[in-house]
């Protein structure tokens, strides 16, 4: 699900993307299965079902619904370790919530297939449980990378990976991860273990930030060996952190999670500066910055078409169904536009009701075919307000010719979306050439 996806529909239940939405609170405590499936229903928005003994949970509990399962440990019918085996069976991680947290239950919890337990008489942990929540839906849309040549360890560790929800991919070798990480861009997280044939840890680690920086990948460096030095090579060149082996699974996932957590903190930070909030397209300032890259190629040869579009009478919009739905068309129009846009192009909201789209890689009729169907799929929307089904249409001018600036192919979109108006609306406009360079720099003979 694209992040506008989730802007525009609120989830509730199954999903449409196929992932299971829902989590299964199993407790025996009512009071507490309410307190804690308000919360996780208003503040995550998800769906919550609640069971109340055993038997009832094992015939609720459904790998295609549930993505999580919290249980206590007294429930009416069964009682500490009778619970979990029969709901972990199922396959769907089994997080323990409860009072009894003795250092024996720790023990026997430990040894449980459970990815997690909470005390649950903690004044905040109804808050952790929100946040391992959060972490574990969000987590089933990341990849993680493990490289270690030894087998039985790969495994063990892209097990730990696979209960906490990521998607996992292996390695054996150093170059193997380096091909398996330049051909799968969902992967965020890379575990390396040091000793390898052919290229250490260290050696990956350092090819890895020539292609991806620490603010979009997290590299966690593993050993086995106390040798201290390595820590310290490790994060010189540039892991975000380091784990020794054997580690226990409490370490680990607290550790995975940190740094996946620190990742989102700076996309969210990067995203308020460069993205629109409404919308979520790149915002104008940061438009330009894209667009500058886009424009340099251009200028090596690569085509490009600079087009802006503007919604045609949204005023009217405004004026008749009020500023709410105005913002509700904007968010549509913003996703029909990204829906239409191909993985090389940028869509940005320039303004107001005005969007600009910079495309490369079209010849000129290519460019005019794109930017019509772009047109026909807007007068094709059908937008659901809260007692009327808004339709509506854009202008759009392009200019498809090199210019000498990335400014000056706006200018002459823009032209060229004036012309659209003032020819009727509902049109795509094309240039016919670069616009024309200023006087003082044309050649007198
Ligand atoms: P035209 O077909 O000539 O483009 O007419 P128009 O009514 O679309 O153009 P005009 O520029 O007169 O009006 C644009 C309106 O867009 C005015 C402004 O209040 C509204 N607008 C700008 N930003 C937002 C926004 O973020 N939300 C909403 N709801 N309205 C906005
Ligand atoms: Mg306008
Ligand atoms: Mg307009």
């Amino acid at each position: 699900m694209t992040r506008l996806d989730a802007l525009l529909q609120p989830r509730a239940g199954e999903a449409e993307s196929g992932h299971p939405e829902c989590v299964l609170l199993v407790e025996n405590s009512r009071v507490f299965a309410e307190m804690l499936a308000t919360a996780v229903r208003e503040r995550l928005g998800l769906a919550v079902d609640v069971a109340g003994s055993l038997a009832e949970a094992r015939q609720r509990l459904d790998p295609a619904r549930h993505f999580l399962v919290l249980t206590g440990l007294v429930l009416p019918d069964a009682s500490g370790d009778e619970i979990v085996p029969p709901l972990a069976r199922s396959g769907v991680p089994t997080v323990v919530v409860t009072s009894m947290l003795d250092d024996e239950t720790r023990q026997r919890l430990v040894r449980m297939p459970i990815i997690d337990y909470v005390p649950k008489t903690a004044p905040d942990s109804i808050d952790y449980l929100i946040w391992l929540i959060q972490r574990l839906d969000r987590n089933r849309r990341i990849a993680a990378l493990v490289v270690d040549d030894s087998a039985s360890s790969r495994e063990h560790t892209a097990a730990l990976l696979r209960q906490f929800g990521l998607n996992v991919r292996e390695a054996a070798c150093g170059e193997d991860a380096l091909d398996v990480l330049a051909e799968d861009r969902s992967i965020r997280l890379v575990i390396t273990d040091f000793h390898m044939p052919g290229m250490t840890g260290v050696d990956l680690t350092r090819r890895i930030r020539t292609t991806h920086s620490r603010d979009r990948l997290a590299v966690i460096g593993l050993s086995g060996s106390s040798h201290a030095p390595l820590v310290a090579q490790f994060l010189k060149h540039g892991a975000n952190d380091f784990l020794h082996k054997p580690y226990s699974r409490e370490e680990f996932l607290c550790r995975v999670s940190q740094n996946i957590d620190n990742l989102e903190l700076i996309g969210t930070l990067q995203d308020l500066a460069t993205r629109d909030f409404l919308t979520g397209l790149v915002n104008r300032r940061h438009l330009f910055t894209v667009g500058e890259a886009l424009f340099q190629q251009a200028r090596a040869g690569r085509p490009l078409a600079a087009a802006l579009l503007d919604i045609d009478h949204f005023k009217h919009i405004n004026d008749t169904y009020g500023h709410d739905a105005g913002d509700i068309a904007l968010k549509h129009v913003a996703k029909a536009l990204q829906d239409h846009a191909r993985p090389e192009d940028v869509v940005a909201r320039f303004g107001g009701e005005e969007f600009c789209v910079l495309a490369p890689d079209l010849d000129s009729a290519q460019s005019h075919a794109y930017f019509q169907r772009l047109r026909e799929a807007i007068e094709a929307l059908q937008i659901p307000l809260p007692d009327h089904v808004l339709r509506l249409t854009v202008s759009i001018g392009v200019q498809s010719h090199l210019d000498r600036t990335l400014h000056a192919m706006l200018s002459e979109a823009d032209r060229q979306l004036y012309l659209a108006k003032a020819g009727g609306r509902n049109r795509v406009e094309m240039a016919t050439a670069a616009s024309e360079a200023p006087a003082e720099t044309a050649a007198v003979h």
